[in-house]
């Protein structure tokens, strides 16, 4: 087994802390990268507090993870040693269900391997995530990180970047389409970005005034502050999509009724509590409720590539792990541009 050295939440009341644990030898077909740096994703928060369901403990939460390999398996084609490397929220899935043979090993029929808190496809070996010195991942799940991009601001990516990415580009998502982002924060400023790289109109839809200028930095072409009546009102019936990346709770009829006729309004983001929508809100105007999970394997790699093409990354705060619990405050009140990246060599 090889020593690692990670930072754990013992229960869901006890705060992360210093935990050494084991991974696995390096199989034939895994990739054992020392990483380097972990983004910090709100649900990670959710699940060491047990907000969705009961969490296996310890945990050692992080999905966006980042570092360069160190070790390869005898059969592994796919990395050499000192290439970088990435892994997301999913570390294996069943590779034969017929999700799996689509390329959407997030919607694995049998349970894909979360990357924590979760079981590798044994179905009984705990996992435990990137905010740890080092992971061992079959190649078929890890992800290739362009030398292009700063490294920390590639790490959100990984799971912010795929969970915007995705539902865009599934709904082809373009010139011509309104597209209304709903909350700017980690996975709110990804969807601008792809949204705007992808050619649609972008409005960012925010409590916070004080967005704005950010907004507007971002790429987004308008803002409107949802808790202006009158700004409201003026945006009824006027998006063909609205990405919904909120996970606090909020009112689904009010947004829906911003939708043009034929809108679709897209949950990505997860609140503790369910929603209530009103058949009214989607009757009138045909319009649909829909959610999209992060994306698959070989569409994270496709994600990965446009950045670099493009140039996207993250806008990160970079902090050391010490400092894990006043950055999930921070983060609860919204308090962060737009995402806490872990320096892992303060681990
Ligand atoms: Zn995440
Ligand atoms: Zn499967």
């Amino acid at each position: 087994m090889i020593p690692v050295k990670g930072y754990a939440a013992q229960s869901p009341t006890t705060d992360l802390a210093l935990w050494d644990f084991e991974r696995r030898e390096v199989g034939p077909h895994d990739v054992q990268f020392d990483i380097q740096f972990c983004g910090v994703c709100h649900s990670d928060l959710h699940q060491i507090k047990n907000d969705w369901f009961p969490g296996i403990f310890p945990m050692v939460p992080g999905h966006e993870i980042v570092g360069r390999v160190v070790k390869v398996g005898s059969a592994v084609t796919k990395f050499k040693v000192g290439d970088l490397a990435g892994t997301g929220c999913m570390v294996d899935s069943c590779r034969v269900c017929e999700n799996c043979k689509q390329d959407l090993e997030q919607y694995c029929l049998n349970g894909s391997s979360q990357t924590y808190n979760g079981f590798e496809q044994d179905h009984k070996t705990p996992t435990y995530g990137g905010y740890s010195n080092s992971i061992v991942v079959n190649e078929d799940f890890t992800l290739h990180i362009s030398e292009k991009l700063d490294l920390a601001a590639t790490a959100p990516l990984l799971c912010a970047g795929i969970t915007t990415y995705s539902p865009l580009r599934h709904w082809k998502v373009g010139k011509g389409h309104k597209l209304a982002v709903l909350g700017l924060g980690g996975l709110g400023h990804m969807a601008v970005k792809f949204g705007v790289a992808f050619g649609a109109d972008v409005t960012v839809l925010s409590t916070s005034p004080s967005k704005e200028a950010d907004a507007k930095k971002l790429g987004a072409h308008h803002f409107v502050v949802t808790s202006d009546p009158e700004q409201i009102k003026a945006a009824k019936g006027t998006f063909d999509f609205i990405l919904d990346t909120v996970s606090a709770e909020h009112d689904f009829n009010m947004y829906l009724s911003l939708l043009r006729t034929n809108g679709t309004m897209i949950c990505v983001g997860v609140p503790s509590k369910p929603a209530e929508v009103a058949a009214f809100s989607l009757l009138g105007g045909r319009k649909s409720l829909a959610g999209s999970g992060i994306g698959g394997i070989a569409e994270t790699q496709e994600m990965l590539d446009f950045c670099a093409e493009h140039n996207i990354v993250s806008d990160i705060e970079m902090i050391d792990i010490k400092d894990i619990s006043t950055a999930y405050e921070r983060m609860l009140k919204g308090d962060v541009r737009y995402r806490f990246v872990i320096d892992i060599a303060t681990l």
